[in-house]
């Protein structure tokens, strides 16, 4: 459908679950199920959360991997259209398997698609959250799939020092941390979890709020 002008949060909302409707023949890398499927999981692990968490989190828990499957015809548009901080999106977004940083990516895409600083930081950090979360919760590392144990030696192991104390530092870290365990357990296969559609009035008002 192509990226929203003008970018009403009506338009955007819609733009952003089509999006995450296209992915539906996209499998999530490593699981039996689709990208679709993961998003719609995270983002009901934060709807139900416990204590509950804002709708800023709600929101980025469903879109935290919108730059892996977002079209890369999407992010050049955005791109020309001028929106700031999508101008170099465009190389790396090319890659074909796995594309490079995707974190950076979708906070980038969601910035100019006008949703607000903290869920454009909690989609940039969930990655690296992972990191963090092995430097501090030591029962964390052990709950990791073989394969993500193995990836984090090449993510650069478990935080210290000076990014450890920046992460930590964020007003967002636990928020953070949070969405990081939701997107590790949203891998049910076959989970029912409310639909795209229950998301739109959620989006909107985070997109409204931020607008005045
Ligand atoms: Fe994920």
């Amino acid at each position: 459908m192509g990226v929203p002008n003008p970018r009403s949060p009506a338009a955007v909302a819609a733009y952003v679950l089509s999006i995450i409707e296209a992915a539906a023949d996209t499998p999530y890398i490593g699981e039996p199920m689709s990208q679709t499927e993961h998003s719609l999981q995270c983002g009901f692990l934060a709807t139900s959360s416990s204590p509950p968490v804002d709708e800023q989190t709600q929101v980025a828990a469903l879109l935290h991997d919108i730059g892996q499957f977002t079209p890369v015809a999407d992010l050049r548009e955005a791109s020309r259209a001028g929106f700031t901080g999508v101008q170099n999106m465009g190389s790396s977004a090319s890659e074909s398997v796995g594309r490079h940083g995707h974190e950076v990516i979708g906070a980038r895409f969601l910035l100019a698609l006008g949703f607000p600083e903290k869920v454009a930081r909690l989609v940039e950090s969930h990655v690296a959250a992972k990191r963090y979360l092995c430097a501090v919760d030591p029962g964390y590392h052990a709950t990791l799939s073989d394969a993500s144990k193995k990836s984090l030696v090449y993510q650069g192991g478990p935080m210290q020092g000076a990014e450890k104390e920046a992460f930590e530092s964020s007003p967002w870290c636990e928020d953070m941390c949070r969405l990081r365990k939701w997107d590790d357990a949203a891998k049910i296969v076959d989970l029912e979890v409310p639909q795209l559609p229950s998301w739109k009035p959620i989006i909107e008002r985070v997109l409204q709020e931020n607008a005045v």
